[in-house]
């Protein structure tokens, strides 16, 4: 039987990897990506909330390719910024933000901020509609600190600034992919949406 193709609902091809690393060979889904499914207008991910938006994300993917699709919407907060940058994690240093210039605002605002609370986590709520309304729903989050310099070229975006005890003291950059999903936020939320789909 031919494999059950879903749509991952995003362009970051970083995301599309770790997800179908892990969730391939548990579903035995062949996912593929919005690029490979022509052109769509994107939808404005307007909720306050990572749930919110990966379900306009997950929605708009499925409506407009016909196709089961799976959206992951995560983010950064900073304890120290009041939970910023939150849901505005990938435009934190504005609309075409470069993961640099947004690593780089970030360590601006915590450059008089003492180690002790300099605490934050990745947070990752996944969405997945199937093509007959059914959803599963799962999160998962990630505790670490801001570091005080880029460390690291592995994984995207905060990465190189996430200090994680359970990495034994490297940004979560330093780690090899593995190691990063078996304490991500990603990895917990997949997890997650691992056990409700074997249920
Ligand atoms: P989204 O595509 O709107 O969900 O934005 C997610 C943003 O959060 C990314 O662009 C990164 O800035 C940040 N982010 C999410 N997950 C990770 C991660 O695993 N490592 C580093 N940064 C992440």
């Amino acid at each position: 039987m031919a494999a059950k193709k879903v749509v991952i609902a995003t362009n970051n091809a970083h995301k599309l990897e770790e997800i179908s690393r892990m969730l391939s060979p548990v579903t035995g889904w062949e996912f593929v990506s919005l690029k490979d499914c022509g052109s769509f207008p994107e939808p404005v991910e307007d909720a306050d909330d990572f749930e919110g938006n990966a379900r306009i994300k997950a929605l708009a993917a499925r409506d407009n390719t016909g196709l089961p699709a799976l959206a992951d919407d995560s983010g950064l907060m900073v304890d120290a910024l009041d939970g910023a940058p939150g849901v505005f994690s990938s435009r934190f240093a504005g609309e075409d933000a470069t993961d640099a210039d947004n690593n780089a605002k970030l360590l601006e605002l915590l450059a008089d901020v003492p180690d002790a609370e300099r605490t934050a986590r990745f947070v990752c709520t996944l969405v997945f509609v199937d093509t007959d309304g059914s959803e599963i729903v799962a999160h998962g989050s990630c505790e670490g600190k801001i570091g005080y310099e880029e460390r690291g070229s592995n994984g995207f975006g905060y990465d190189p600034l996430f200090v994680s005890e359970a990495c034994g003291g490297l940004t979560t950059a330093e780690v090899p992919a593995e190691q990063k999903d078996a304490i991500s936020h990603r990895g917990e939320a997949l997890r997650a949406f691992i056990r409700e789909f074997e249920n």
